[in-house]
C-alpha cells in the first residue's frame, strides 16, 4: 500500500530514519506532482527549505509534505465532483465528457506542467492549482491565456515566460537546458552552488 495519506504519515513519523522519510516524500510527490515530478520536487526543496543535510532541519520534510497535502486537498474534491457529474451524464446518455479533467495525467502533472524544473510558479502550490482549475472551469482557453498566472500568452505554443507552465502539459517534450546536472543538484538539495 503506497497511498498518498500513508506516505504523508511516514514523512511525519519521527521514529523513522530521515532517508526513509525523504523517500516517503518522494512517493508523495509521485502521487501529486502538479508541475511534473522534477519541477514539483524543486518547488518543495525551495519552498520548504529542505537542507542538504536533513539532520539540520528534519521538520522541513513535514513542511514539504504539508505543502503537497494542501494542493491535493484542492484537487481531490474537484476530481470526486467531476466523477459524480460524469456518472450522471453517462446515465443521461452523454458519452463524451464536456470538459477534459486536468488531473487525469501522471501525478496530476497536466494541471500546471513546467518543463524547466527550475522555472515554475513560486506561490504556494495549492493557490496555483486552485487558480488553474478555476480558470479552466470558467472556460478560459490555454490557447490565449496562462491558466496558472492569468497572463495573455505572447507565444501560445511555448511555456509561459512569467511562470513556466506549458499549455501542452507533459506532452510538451522539451525539458530545459542541461537538465541532468540541474536535477542532480535539486535531488541532493544543493541549490546554492
Ligand atoms: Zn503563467
Amino acid at each position: 500500500m503506497t497511498s498518498f495519506p500513508l506516505q504523508v504519515d511516514r514523512v511525519r513519523d519521527r521514529r523513522l530514519p530521515l532517508q526513509r522519510r525523504l523517500h516517503a516524500l518522494r512517493e508523495c510527490t509521485l502521487h501529486c506532482a502538479p508541475y511534473g515530478f522534477r519541477a514539483t520536487w524543486h518547488h518543495l526543496v525551495v519552498f520548504a527549505r529542505i537542507p542538504r543535510r536533513l539532520e539540520d532541519d528534519p521538520d522541513a520534510l513535514v513542511r514539504a509534505a504539508e505543502e503537497l497535502q494542501r494542493a491535493r486537498d484542492v484537487i481531490v474534491p474537484r476530481a470526486m465532483e467531476y466523477a459524480e457529474r460524469r456518472r450522471r451524464e453517462k446515465a443521461a446518455g452523454v458519452r463524451v465528457p464536456r470538459t477534459r479533467p486536468l488531473w487525469n495525467s501522471w501525478g496530476g502533472s497536466g494541471i500546471a506542467y513546467c518543463p524547466d524544473l527550475e522555472h515554475h510558479p513560486t506561490r504556494p502550490l495549492a493557490e496555483v492549482v486552485q487558480d488553474v482549475l478555476d480558470r479552466h472551469a470558467a472556460g478560459i482557453s490555454v490557447a490565449t491565456h496562462c491558466l496558472a498566472c492569468g497572463i495573455e500568452r505572447p507565444r501560445p505554443e511555448r511555456a509561459c515566460p512569467t511562470c513556466g507552465v506549458h499549455p501542452a502539459g507533459p506532452a510538451a517534450g522539451w525539458c530545459g537546458p542541461s537538465t541532468a546536472e540541474r536535477w542532480w543538484r535539486t535531488w541532493h538539495r544543493d541549490l546554492r552552488a
